[in-house]
This record gives C-alpha cells, sequence and structure tokens, in this order.
C-alpha cells in the first residue's frame, strides 16, 4: 500500500471532515481557514452542470449562492426557491449587467456552453464581479486572451472551473512527482473520451461548443498532462478519425489522437474521443517508478496506483472542495497548487489550437 503519510499529513488530511486541501504553493505548508467571510456566487446558465455545482456548494464551509442568471423564467423561479436566492438577484441573459450594482454577489460563475463564456465572461467582468468560468475557458485563443484582459482591466480574478487541480488522488501524483519519487518523467498516456448521445445536442453544433471531443473532454488530456508531467509541451502532431460525418459535422472531431514532446524529452500520446466508451485513464512513467490513475478525471471516485501501491487519498465530491478552494484563492489570495487563473485556461487553448492546426495540415507544430 502507498503511504500518505509523507504528503497527507502535511496538508492536514488527518482532519478529512475539512473538505479543504490546504496546499500552498510554498511546499503544501497547512493554512489556516479563514473561514469567516463567504465567496457569494452568482450561477449563470442553470443546465446539468450548474446542477450538480449547486449540490455541492450545499456541502461547502465558505460558499453560497446569492445569485441566479438564466434564460429560462421558470428556472429562475424554481431554483430561486430552491437555493433561497430572491427575486432581486435574479437575473436573465439581457439585463444581468444590473448585477454591478448587487452587494450580495461577488462572483458569477459562467456555465453556459462554450462559445458563450467569451461574452458572459467578459460583462460579468465589466460588472466589477470575479469570474469562474468552466472550461474550456473560451473556443479560441483569440477570445480567451481578451477575456484576461478584460479581467485584469477591470481589477477582477479570472478563474477557470479545473476541478481536478484540487482533487487529492491527483494531487497525491504531483506531489509525489514533486519529491522525485517517479525519478526524471519519461512519458505520459491521457485517454479521454464517451461516446455521445442525443445529435442536437449543442456539444455537437460547432457554432456553441467551437469544436467537438477536444473542446469538451480532450482538453482533460492535455490540461492533465500539463499537470502530471509538470511541464509545458513544445511540438504537437495529431491525427483525426471521422466514422460518423452524419452525427460529427464539419469543424466537430470525433476522434483525434495526439502527441506531445517536451524539451527534457519526456513524450506523450493521447486520445480524445466522441465515439468510445470506457476511456478515463492516465499514465505517467518514469526512470524509477509510474502512476496509473483510473478514473482519471471523471466525477470520481478518482483511483489510482503507483510503483509504490494504491494511492489511497480521501474521496471527495470535487465541487465541493473546488469552491471552497477557489473562494480562499478569491478572497483570500491563496495560491494553488496547480494554477486556475485564466493564463492556465488560455495555455490549454494554445495547445488545442495547435493540434488542430496539427490534425489539419500533417505538421508538427511548435509550441514555443
Ligand atoms: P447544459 O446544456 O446542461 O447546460 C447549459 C445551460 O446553458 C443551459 O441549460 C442553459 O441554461 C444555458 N444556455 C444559455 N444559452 C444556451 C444555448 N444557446 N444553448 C444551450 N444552453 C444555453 O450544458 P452543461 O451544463 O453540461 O455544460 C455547460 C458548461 O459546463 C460547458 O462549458 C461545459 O464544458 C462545462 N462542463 C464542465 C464540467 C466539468 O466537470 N468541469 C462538466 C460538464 C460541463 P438556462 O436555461 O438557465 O439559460
Amino acid at each position: 500500500m502507498h503511504s500518505r503519510r509523507s504528503f497527507l499529513q502535511k496538508i492536514g488530511w488527518a482532519t478529512a471532515s475539512v473538505p479543504f486541501v490546504n496546499l500552498g504553493m510554498n511546499q503544501f505548508s497547512a493554512k489556516p481557514l479563514s473561514g469567516e467571510k463567504p465567496l457569494r456566487v452568482a450561477l449563470m446558465g442553470l443546465g446539468g452542470y450548474a446542477g450538480r455545482v449547486a449540490e455541492a456548494i450545499q456541502n461547502c464551509k465558505r460558499v453560497k449562492i446569492t445569485g441566479l442568471i438564466s434564460g429560462t423564467p421558470e428556472k429562475l423561479q424554481r431554483w430561486g426557491a430552491k437555493y433561497n436566492v430572491p427575486e432581486e438577484s435574479r437575473y436573465n441573459y439581457e439585463n444581468f449587467d444590473a448585477i454591478g450594482s448587487n452587494a450580495n454577489i461577488d462572483a458569477v460563475y459562467v456555465i453556459t456552453p462554450n462559445a458563450l463564456h467569451h461574452n458572459h465572461t467578459i460583462r460579468a467582468a465589466k460588472a466589477g464581479k470575479h469570474v469562474i468560468c468552466e472550461k474550456p475557458m473560451a473556443v479560441s485563443v483569440k477570445e480567451g486572451e481578451e477575456m484576461v484582459a478584460s479581467c485584469q482591466k477591470a481589477n477582477v480574478q479570472l478563474l477557470v472551473g479545473y476541478r481536478m487541480h484540487f482533487e487529492p488522488h491527483t494531487l497525491e501524483v504531483i506531489k509525489m512527482r514533486h519529491e522525485g519519487e517517479f525519478g526524471k518523467i519519461t512519458f505520459f498516456q491521457g485517454l479521454c473520451g464517451f461516446r455521445i448521445g442525443d445529435p442536437t445536442q449543442w456539444r455537437l453544433n460547432k457554432d456553441l461548443a467551437g469544436g467537438g471531443a477536444l473542446m469538451d473532454i480532450g482538453i482533460y488530456a492535455i490540461n492533465g498532462c500539463r499537470y502530471m508531467v509538470g511541464e509545458e509541451p513544445a511540438w504537437v502532431t495529431a491525427q483525426e478519425t471521422k466514422t460518423d460525418p452524419v452525427k460529427f459535422k464539419k469543424g466537430v472531431d470525433e476522434t483525434i489522437m495526439f502527441q506531445f514532446g517536451f524539451e527534457s524529452g519526456v513524450t506523450a500520446s493521447c486520445l480524445s474521443t466522441y465515439n468510445m466508451n470506457n476511456l478515463d485513464r492516465f499514465f505517467l512513467n518514469g526512470e524509477k517508478g509510474f502512476a496509473e490513475m483510473r478514473p482519471s478525471t471523471g466525477y470520481g471516485p478518482i483511483k489510482g496506483k503507483t510503483h509504490k501501491g494504491e494511492i489511497n487519498a480521501p474521496v471527495v465530491v470535487h465541487q465541493t472542495v473546488q469552491m471552497d478552494e477557489m473562494a480562499a484563492i478569491l478572497l483570500d489570495g491563496k495560491k494553488p497548487l496547480v494554477p486556475v487563473d485564466g493564463l492556465e485556461g488560455l495555455q490549454d487553448l494554445k495547445i488545442i489550437e495547435a493540434i488542430y492546426k496539427a490534425a489539419a495540415t500533417g505538421k508538427k507544430i511548435a509550441l514555443k
């Protein structure tokens, strides 16, 4: 059994009832919870994932839902009643710019389809609210850059909903890598995909999704590769296959295999697909050991083993821990072990664009 003493004890998982990762950038030192001031969040886009986030927030130590933004009046009424959000803090997409004068809202959590993130984030920032934006942060590098610039100009923070950055099994592997347990890293494999259903959903509409599987699920392999290897890729090659051009129209990728090379000599091989199940696996190899996670990015429980045995880390509700940690980032200036800011989201967009270019041209695309 892989011992978790060195990491988990240091970061305070002994007090596992506290759903707080408590990792300081500077070597995992425990930081006291401030605990007093809650982060007051307005959820925007009351769909499937927002429902999961809303339920997870009910168990947060310091996050409250104090606003709702939706295009569906019936949802505003139902969610408002369920989560005790008063009518004056319920908005639609036309009038939510007025959120600036609502003193009970600190941040807007944008959980709308990908292509709407840019407009929704910039408007929330202009209203003077911090923004948590779902992945992918936007559908192009240009949009991502504009979002970062707008938030900087408005003097608000921009975070991206990378829930895995706070997941204990994931953090244990990252910590082991920091401690040299795997030796020099040599290889990463990330397999991310599922068979997508309803052909009419926005995820299969390029105008709303910005692409296909890569934007939605392949991004986990990209982002995961970066936090598992601990280095930015220097180049990418990619190959696209499509078995169903009716369901996966032009610009909506069904399956893309992509490979990264790193300056250190590490290589990575990843698969992104909307047409295969049972793909949720990370494998990190080093000269002295390995880590294998399966499932690696699903809602959990995340499971993993290393050359030392099973990773025995706490099982948490990802979104509960994510939101409490984001409260600490936004309100206390806490630095997470793996960044979740706009630049982190932008880096994934740069890699996504390079993968699409590599797949379209058959060329090796430099990333630096
Ligand atoms: P859903 O389709 O379930 O919900 C999206 C919601 O956005 C809708 O219910 C609707 O809410 C609102 N919306 C506004 N405009 C539109 C439009 N033109 N078409 C459709 N919906 C619209 O999607 P998800 O909740 O699954 O995904 C939303 C975002 O969250 C995506 O960016 C996705 O990538 C991300 N996500 C992240 C996950 C994670 O683990 N981090 C997991 C799942 C999704 P309303 O009626 O209230 O306006």
